[in-house]
């Protein structure tokens, strides 16, 4: 990525004044995937001084500033202690620590990315956005709207607490993307099942929350078998369709079988 003008600005308000007055100019979290771009980009606006590098305790849940980074998820008392520490286990093995200390929550949530195993983590625990402008929304509801780029994420909360939760993935390699991500949640009877990678964004399974609240001998292989059968998979590098669907019924019924024991 190459820009010739560069802002620094040093609170949210600063920010957001500088994308009005400069129309396509362009946010940057951790850079590091606007770093891999070509692109050529006119503005440039680094959220890096804005303040939005926090990890708070908040009602019994928690907020992740969009600036925090995912070395910040793995290592923070907080995170690790939340929902048996789902997401500090879903950041944790990405590349290595250079790069986990700079990527950030906000970038992978505005970058939707189908692999991305920090969203199929939070839409296991009702995770929901905070945008300067556009306000707090449910994260599938951003997730599903056009990306307005010239609005600031600057935070994901988190409102409930006392999750138990686990985590799976499989990846061909230590670094690369995951082959399919899945992640498990129970809480107050609820079941949350979301499977990413697929290599489509992470997506709940209705099929395989059903059986997981129902409980019942058999209920985590038959939330795997329920997610396989429910959820879409496609092809690519990494994997053929019917490779992810098998795997999502191991990966699915490994995780129930952790939250239920
Ligand atoms: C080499 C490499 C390997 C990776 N491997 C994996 C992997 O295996 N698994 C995985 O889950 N992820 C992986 N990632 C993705 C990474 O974890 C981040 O999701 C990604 O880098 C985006 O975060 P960032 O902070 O770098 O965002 P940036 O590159 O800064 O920004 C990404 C996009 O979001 C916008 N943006 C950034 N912050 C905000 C904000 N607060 N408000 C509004 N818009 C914003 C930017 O304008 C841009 O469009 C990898 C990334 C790289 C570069």
């Amino acid at each position: 990525m190459t820009s010739p003008q560069y802002f620094k600005p040093r609170s949210v308000d600063e920010a957001s004044a500088l994308l009005a007055d400069h129309p396509g100019a362009v946010i940057i979290g951790g850079g590091a995937y606007l770093r891999l771009s070509s692109r050529k980009v006119a503005v440039a606006v680094d959220l890096f001084d804005v303040g939005l590098d926090f990890i708070r305790v908040a009602d019994g849940g928690l907020e992740l500033g969009a600036m925090a980074t995912f070395r910040m998820l793995e290592t923070d008392p907080a995170v690790r202690g939340y929902a048996d520490g789902l997401l500090s286990r879903s950041v944790e093995r990405i590349v290595g620590v250079q790069m986990r200390n700079i990527t950030t929550v906000g970038g992978t949530l505005f970058g939707r990315y189908g692999f991305s195993n920090l969203i199929t983590a939070l839409l296991a625990v009702d995770a929901e956005v905070e945008l300067h402008k556009a306000g707090r929304m449910p994260l599938p509801e951003f997730l599903a709207a056009k990306p307005d780029h010239a609005d600031i994420l600057t935070k994901v909360v988190l409102p409930n607490a006392g999750w138990r939760a686990a985590w799976q993935d499989l990846t061909r390699t230590v670094n690369d993307y995951a082959v399919l991500n899945v992640a498990v949640a129970v809480r107050d009877g609820e079941a949350r099942v979301v499977v990413g990678a697929r290599p489509g964004r992470g997506m709940r399974s209705g099929a395989a929350e059903a059986e997981l609240a129902g409980g019942g001998a058999d209920a985590a292989r038959k939330a795997g078998d329920a997610a396989a059968a429910e959820l879409e998979f496609g092809d690519d590098v990494r994997g053929s369709a019917e490779y992810r669907r098998e795997l999502c019924r191991t990966l699915v019924t490994r995780a129930a079988q952790e939250v239920l024991a």
